[in-house]
């Protein structure tokens, strides 16, 4: 099973990136016009079909593809789904629409971040036809039939074209990288604060407007449904300004990516209790570190 019912009409899929559970998610808004917010890998996009098919959601019945932003685990399988999708278009803001018509770019600087290997685990996106995609700005709504209405509002930070996605009157809040990570089997939040657009301070500012909407539930991409809203705000917050300081620290000291990234891997580890990291959680911090490294040396 990789679909979890998270409410009326709300749907929790476990795209399981690379074959692991628990590590990266879409959700599925099912109106009339069903959408999917985000869609996991290139290569998870046989995942989502089955996941879909679990919620009684046929391809062609999708209307709305929302990647909330174009990193590869959230919009990677766009491309390939639109084929199986003949009804649906992608809604994006409007900065992130250049990055799926021509991924060029974005795969390249994903292959500077992961390497190749990881790179093609993870498969390279398809490029989407233009008038397929339909731009977003600050703030956007979206009739999803059966009186499912959604607002997309935008929140920069981890990327500066990231938009998060409110259900209207449900304060369900779909988080998109705006908050942390909470990985279900560790017991730790790692600040999600990638490279090449990290932005400090726009992501603590997006955390104050996310906290406005007055949530009652976070859906997160990684990973699933939180009630402990203020915690997960609360921890992010302090976490990107104590990273950044940190991470600012050992820079100072010429301490170079791989030993930075080991140091913070050892303090999520205290922090969860745990001897050592999986894999996909030392991938993470290492990806934050590298991100909050590069922002430094960008606003040196
Ligand atoms: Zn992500």
């Amino acid at each position: 099973m990789y679909a979890t019912k998270v409410s009326e009409k709300v749907y929790l899929l476990d795209t399981y990136a690379l074959g692991v559970p628990g590590t990266v998610g879409a959700y599925v808004l099912k109106g009339s016009k069903p959408a999917l917010v985000d869609c996991g890998y290139a290569t998870s996009y046989e995942t989502v079909l089955e996941g879909l098919a679990e919620v009684g959601v046929m391809p062609s019945e999708v209307r709305y593809i929302i990647p909330t932003h174009v990193h590869l685990d959230h919009a990677g399988a766009a491309g390939r789904l639109l084929k199986e999708m003949p009804g649906a278009e992608v809604v994006a803001h409007e900065r992130g629409v250049p990055h799926l018509v021509d991924p060029t770019k974005l795969v390249e600087s994903s292959t500077k971040v992961f390497g190749e290997s990881i790179m093609a685990l993870y498969g390279r996106p398809e490029p989407i036809a233009a008038e397929r995609v339909t731009g977003v700005g600050a703030e956007a709504h979206l009739d999803l039939g059966d009186g499912l209405t959604i607002t997309m509002i935008h929140t920069p930070g981890h990327a500066p074209h990231q938009i998060s996605v409110l259900i209207d009157g449900a304060r369900l809040l779909l988080t998109a990288d705006a908050v942390g990570i909470v990985y279900p089997d560790l017991k730790a939040l790692i600040p999600t604060t990638p490279p090449p657009s990290f932005h400090p301070s726009q992501l603590v500012a997006t955390i104050a407007v996310l906290r406005q909407t007055s949530p009652g539930m976070l859906l997160l991409p990684h990973f699933a449904a939180r009630r402990d809203v203020d915690w997960v705000f609360d921890r992010t917050t302090e976490l990107v300004e104590s990273w950044v300081e940190q991470v600012s620290r050992m820079k100072k000291r010429h301490i170079g990516l791989d030993q930075a990234a080991a140091s913070m891997q050892e303090t999520v580890a205290a922090e969860a209790g745990v001897e050592d990291l999986p894999i996909h959680a030392k991938v993470s911090v290492r990806t934050s570190v590298m991100g909050i490294m590069h922002y430094l040396e960008k606003n040196a």
